[in-house]
Order: structure tokens, then sequence, then C-alpha cells
């Protein structure tokens, strides 16, 4: 995908912070600003006053103050997995900070934890946990970042048995509007922590995070695969066993449509799939009875075997590297038979869909529990995540994708319940509705202390309480 430059930015006010970052900050006009300012999703087109390339936290201070000083917004950005609703707000008077830089791994036995910088990816965290035989809560894509992930909730593939990844964390150090740095922890700036435990990036640019290890070494997990023929079978019979299946299990279904390209296996290469994976966190005899009822319907394809814990990273096959993504996403309460309908009309087979994939997360278990000592989003309320996505790589495909995309999230709108989970939420979206009622103004209240001016700016931004001198909704 080529982008091309507007060069009616006006790049006055970002002059002032050329030099910072031992000169990795890139203005508009820079030859390194193109490969700077593009983010993990390719579609989205990111134009900003500057964007500036911290080696510390230090340099994080220079960018908040300088930026400051100059009228302009910070918007932290780890890899740009979640760039969308970041770039439809306009960005030209927003400097990126890209904490790719920010990527120590540290593990510490003694406290179980890791502590990774601020842009480090899920892939390191993992292989650094599991060299000791524990594992660390990602998601499903090795190179999304653990900041964006951990601070909008989290679910991976121990979600149910263990719950969200922000709960996990035991600490965050951030920089926050005045250009300090802060730790936030249960004792140390308790209210911040809280805010940060699913309040995303709205209360600064997160410069390092320590995250509990739990001791696992190997899960029963893998995927079973059918053709969409089989579809409807398969999604009433998934449907109905995830809503009763025990803890110890998370899964995952996708209605996939794949290219023809050589890149994909044999099976896969071309074809509509039902692909259902997961994992198991217990002995293979107690996972193969959990798992019965889905075998019983006979997958062409069945890997689910007992694999080392750091393999799951890469179970779900997600896209690594840049690639152009367009979807819509919904937290469903259930999934009736009306449900099974609209989703099947929608995108199943004979829908004429472009979607790659059509989406179900499993819910429930310790998910869909409250954590205790958890932040401001210590669980999801619903049974099923629905997520649509198609690959972008021209803007006619972009075109049909969202609206593919959108026409199945309309189609299951009946059977919302009116939630977002904003890691999934990739087009602008109420944040909200991501929080019960009585968080909202809590949220808001902490972004005002620790960023009184607003300097920053979040994918899914939460207003201050106080707006020139106005309280906010
Ligand atoms: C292929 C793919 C697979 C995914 N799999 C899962 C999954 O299994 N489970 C799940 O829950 N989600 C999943 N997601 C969603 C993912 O969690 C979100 O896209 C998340 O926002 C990505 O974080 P990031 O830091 O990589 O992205 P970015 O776009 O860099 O960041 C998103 C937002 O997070 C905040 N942020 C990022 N870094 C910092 C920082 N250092 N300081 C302060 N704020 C920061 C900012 O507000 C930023 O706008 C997936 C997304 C994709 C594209």
């Amino acid at each position: 995908m080529t982008i091309s430059l507007d060069t009616s930015l006006d790049t006055g006010r970002a002059e002032s912070l050329r030099g910072l970052c031992g000169g990795n900050v890139h203005l508009p006009g820079d030859a390194g600003y193109d490969a700077a300012r593009t983010p993990w999703n390719v579609a989205v087109r990111q134009q900003p006053a500057a964007v500036a390339i911290p080696r510390d936290a230090s340099d994080v201070s220079a960018v908040v103050r300088a930026a400051a000083a100059a009228g302009l917004r910070v918007a932290p950005q780890s890899t740009g997995h979640n760039a969308g609703p970041l770039a439809a707000r306009g960005l030209d008077d927003v400097v990126i900070v890209r904490t790719s830089a920010l990527s120590d791994v540290r593990v510490d036995t003694a406290r179980g934890v890791v502590r990774v910088g601020g842009g480090t990816l899920w892939e390191p965290a993992v292989d650094a946990a599991a060299a000791g035989g524990q594992a660390v809560l990602h998601g499903s894509s090795p190179d999304v970042g653990i900041a964006g992930y951990s601070l909008g909730g989290g679910m991976g593939w121990y979600a149910r048995k263990l719950g969200l990844a922000a709960n996990s964390l035991t600490a965050v150090e951030l920089v926050i509007g005045d250009g300090t740095l802060v730790r936030a922890d249960a004792s140390t700036n308790p209210e911040l922590f809280w805010a940060l435990r699913g309040g995303g990036g709205n209360f600064g640019v997160v410069t390092a995070l320590e995250l509990r290890m739990f001791p696992i070494e190997t899960a029963y997990a893998g995927l079973l695969v059918w053709d969409q023929a089989h579809a409807e079978k398969v999604l009433r019979t998934w449907s109905q066993w995830a809503t009763g299946a025990p803890d110890e299990v998370t899964t995952s279904l996708r209605l996939m449509n794949l290219p023809p390209v050589p890149e994909l296996p044999d099976g896969f290469r071309g074809r509509s799939l039902v692909v259902m994976d997961g994992a198991v966190l217990d002995s293979d005899e107690r996972a193969g009875d959990i798992l019965a009822e889905l075998r019983a319907l006979s997958p062409e394809i069945d890997t689910f075997a007992r694999v080392p814990a750091k393999s799951l990273v890469r179970l779900h096959m997600d896209p690594e590297g840049s690639t152009p993504v367009v979807s819509d996403s919904a937290m469903l309460a259930g999934f009736p038979d009306a449900a099974i309908e609209a989703f099947l009309e929608a995108a199943g087979p004979g829908s004429g869909t472009s979607l790659l994939i059509a989406e179900l997360r499993q819910l429930g278990g310790a998910l869909g529990r409250p954590h205790r000592g958890g932040g401001v989003l210590s669980h999801l309320e619903g049974s099923f995540a629905m997520f649509a996505a198609a690959i972008a790589a021209t803007p006619e495909t972009a075109a049909q994708g969202r609206t593919d995309a959108r026409r199945l999230a309309r189609a299951l709108a009946p059977f919302s319940n009116g939630r977002s989970y904003l890691n999934f939420a990739e087009r602008e979206t109420d944040p909200r509705t991501a929080y019960a009622e009585d968080r909202w103004t809590q949220l808001k209240g902490i972004r005002c202390a620790v960023d009184e001016h607003g300097i920053f700016l979040a994918n899914h931004a939460i207003p201050r309480l106080y707006e020139n001198g106005r309280q906010t909704d």
C-alpha cells in the first residue's frame, strides 16, 4: 500500500521537538517520517505532526514536556494494531510517541513477575517466562503490544481460567501530563493503578509494566476444522457447549474464507472453513472429556494435543507484520437460535461475504467474574465476543470489508448486551459503553488528576472530568 504525504501539514509547532530522543523524531517531509508513522494496521493512514521514538523514560518525559510547550498533544502507540479510532480523529496537532524501542524483558523469579518495557510485544515475554516454566496472559497474536492489550483488558487462551490480562498487572510505570515518571501499583498511586487496568492509554505514556507469571508449562491445545458446509451444525453445538463448558477451557470459533495463496497449507488454501481453536488447562484425559462433544462432529482436522505453553502464542495463526485490516465487533449477551441464523445469513456459506474471519470468542468463567482487587475493567459481561475482519488490500476491498463487517454486527445487534470491548473496537466507539455506569466519573476524575491539560490522546479517549472549566457529560 502506498501512502502519499499531504504537504499542507503545518509542521511548525513540532520543530521544537527535533533533536529529542537522540534525533529519533520524524516530522512530515523527513526521510524517516513515512516508516515511523505507519501503524501495524496499514489500512489506517496516520498523519501526525511528528513521531517520536524514545529510547528510555527520560526521552518520553522530554517529548511530553516539549509537546505540551508547543501546544501539541501526545498519542502513545506501541504497534498500531488498534490505530483506527486514533487516526479517525485527525492527528495534525498530535505527536505519536512510538514506544517500540522500550522493549526490555526481565524475569524476576523471586517476585513471580516479568518486567517489560512499554513497547514490548507479546512473544519475547512469553519466551522469557517459558524459559522458567511459567506463562503470562498473552493473546492470540505474537506481535500485539503488551501495553495496549493489557491496558484494554486482554483475553487470551487462559482467560476463562485466569481472567483478563489486566488483572495480572502488578505495576505500571508511566510519564504523566506534567512530564514526570510515576509508578502505579497496589500501594503507590492505587487510584491510577485501578484506572490503568482497563482504562487504556488515557493516563500517560507507559514506559514499563510488571506482569504476574503463572506456573503453566504445557496445555492441551489445538484446532478442529470442518468445511463450512457443516457451519450450522458446528455453530449450534459449539455455542451451546461453550456456555456450559468448565473454566479450564477457552476457545474461539471462526468462519474463515481463506485466499488461494501458496503460503497457506493444503487443507486450508482457498477454502471456506469453520475453525474452532483453544486450550484446556487440565490433564489429557479430562481435556478429552471436555472436547468429546465437539470431536463427535467429525472434524476433518484435529490437532488438539499436549503442547508447550509458549506455542499458544501462534495457535490462532494471526497475521504477523504489517497487515491491512478493517473490522467490526460486538459483545453478545447470548447466542440463541435466532442469533445462529443471523450469523450464518450475514457471514455463512452463500452469504457472499468478503470477510476473512467471522469470529466468536467464548466468554464466561473467570472472564465473567469481577476480580478481587482488580481495576476498572476486571471482567467482561456477556457470553461471546464477536470480531469480524476483512483484508483491506485496496480501497475497494476495504469498503466492501467494512460493509460486510458492519452487516454482521448489525445482524447480531438484537443479541448484543450494549457493551463494547475496546480492544476489539477498531473504529470510533463511545468508550463509556465499555464500563459500568458508576466507573465513568471516577475514570474522568483520575484522567483530570494526571493529565490536567489534556495532553494525552488515546485511541479510545476518556475525557477529563473538567474541560474548559466545565464538567464533561
Ligand atoms: C491480529 C490481532 C490479534 C489480536 N488478538 C487479541 C486477543 O487475543 N485478545 C485481546 O484481548 N485483544 C486482541 N487484539 C486486540 C488488541 O488487544 C488491541 O488491538 C490492542 O489495543 C493492541 O495493543 P497495541 O499496543 O499492540 O496497539 P496500539 O495500536 O499501539 O495501541 C492501542 C492503544 O493502546 C494504548 N497504548 C499502547 N501502547 C501504550 C503505551 N506504551 N502507553 C500508553 N498507552 C499505550 C494507546 O491508547 C493506543 O492507542 C488483537 C488485535 C489484532 C490486530
